[in-house]
């Protein structure tokens, strides 16, 4: 069983300084739309050496060297997996304080970013890739529309027409994250050549692109620190070499899969960081609390909802560091990607209201932080796929490929 290792710990205790210290005081802020969250998001990477990590990438190489199958654990080289696992132990502790913030940083840096970066030509990573891993520039990644939500690929209607040494895109998406502030975006199109077939591919579009334009900003339940809009495409024309990884390009239904089984996986991490808050904001406020003459910890109903709280973060931590575990040494299926995001995301959802709970009348206040990661928790049950869709995946794949 992976576990984190001293290494590993003394980074998760700088990020979670990081945060406290630089984010938690200015999060009201970001949530009213007074701080724009991507100015101290660029000085963050800044601070933690991320930018200069991103500045010595060489894109001319895979991403991450060998595939994941070759590697096999090594217990004397601790920085095995490093950027894996600091790459989620950043997500994480940035969720302890806004899931909104990591929702953005994780669209930008993870599914804009990553994208370009894992299927991209050379030419692509280094002029829009490598900016949207350093945030100079903001990423937004394109997949929903109006009429297709859960059928996503299925209904979809945006078009990209081949036309000359361009090609124009026509359609709108949806509930697109970063979508108001975005300066590149990862789009996904039916390529029409004229032909019979249509098949998707995704395309690299420019804020500055004649055609495109954005609604404003939706207002949401949660996730406040993040900006959310639709995308419009009207006859918007891009040079061919915006298609990502060139005319040789994978079928690109596999960037998609790609793309949102990565966001899935994203899920634990997120999950992990509401409970682990949740619970010690709900255990501090139980051991300080007194109703009846006795602080609320000494009653056994406010001690089984801790314990139960306590179960679901363990199980969820145990999920955390197994899926990065796949993601360093491989073996990952469809079945403990869709087990993670569904269970996570209801467990994040479930441990924040008993937190609510258990803080009664100060848990639904502003001030004490709980409410916050409700609101922004419900999201992960919606987003990457909903709760439905990972029990409709799960049941077809043990009807088919599962064995005992
Ligand atoms: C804040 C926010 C940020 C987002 N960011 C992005 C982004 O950056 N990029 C992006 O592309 N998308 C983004 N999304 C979109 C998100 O992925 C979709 O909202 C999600 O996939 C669900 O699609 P839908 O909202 O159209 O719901 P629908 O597909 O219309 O589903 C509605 C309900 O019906 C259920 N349902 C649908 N089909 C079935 C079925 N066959 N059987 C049983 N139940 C079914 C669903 O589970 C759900 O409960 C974001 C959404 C939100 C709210």
């Amino acid at each position: 069983m992976f576990e984190l290792n001293d290494t590993h710990r003394m980074v998760q205790d700088m990020f979670r300084q990081y945060m406290m210290n630089e984010i938690e005081p200015i999060i009201d802020d970001i949530e009213d739309g007074k701080i724009p969250l991507f100015e101290p998001l660029r000085k963050m990477v800044e601070t933690l050496g991320i930018r200069s990590q991103m500045d010595a990438l060489d894109l001319s190489k895979p991403l991450r060297g060998d595939s994941p199958e070759k590697r096999r654990p090594d217990p004397d080289d601790p920085l095995q997996g490093m950027e894996v696992v600091a790459g989620n132990l950043l997500i994480k502790e940035m969720s302890r304080v806004s899931p909104g913030a990591a929702m953005s940083f994780g669209v930008c840096t993870g599914l804009a970013g990553g994208t370009i970066l894992a299927k991209g030509t050379v030419e692509q990573k280094e002029a829009f890739g490598r900016p949207l891993m350093k945030l100079d520039k903001i990423g937004a990644w394109c997949l929903t529309e109006p009429g297709a939500g859960s059928d996503a690929l299925g209904s979809m209607r945006t078009t990209a027409l081949e036309d000359g040494d361009h090609y124009v895109l026509n359609g709108s998406k949806t509930f697109i994250t970063n979508g108001p502030v975005a300066d590149i975006f990862v789009v996904y199109a039916k390529l029409d050549r004229g032909g019979a077939g249509k098949e998707i591919q995704n395309f690299i579009v420019l804020r500055e692109d004649a055609g495109l334009s954005t609604g404003t900003p939706f207002q949401k339940m949660g996730m406040k620190a993040s900006q959310t809009s639709e995308v419009f495409f009207d006859d918007c024309r891009i040079p061919k070499d915006r298609l990502i990884g060139g005319e040789t390009a994978a079928k690109s239904r596999d960037h998609v899969k790609e793309g949102l089984s990565n966001e899935r996986s994203a899920i634990p991490t997120i999950a992990l960081g509401i409970i682990e808050r949740c619970f010690e904001i709900a255990v501090g406020y139980a051991k300080e609390r007194v109703q009846f003459g006795r602080p609320l910890i000494e009653f056994q109903l406010i001690r089984n909802r801790l314990a139960r709280m306590y179960v679901a973060m363990e199980n969820v931590r145990n999920l955390f560091l197994r899926t990065m575990q796949q993601a360093i040494f491989g073996g990952q299926t469809k079945l403990d990607v869709c087990m993670g995001k569904l269970y996570c995301a209801e467990m994040a959802t479930w441990v924040a209201n008993e937190a609510i709970a258990i803080l009664g009348g100060y848990g639904y206040m502003r001030e004490y932080v709980v409410e916050r990661l409700a609101r922004d928790a419900k999201l992960l049950e919606i987003g990457a796929g909903t709760a439905e869709m990972q029990i409709i995946t799960m049941g077809e794949e043990l009807a088919t490929t599962w064995k005992p």
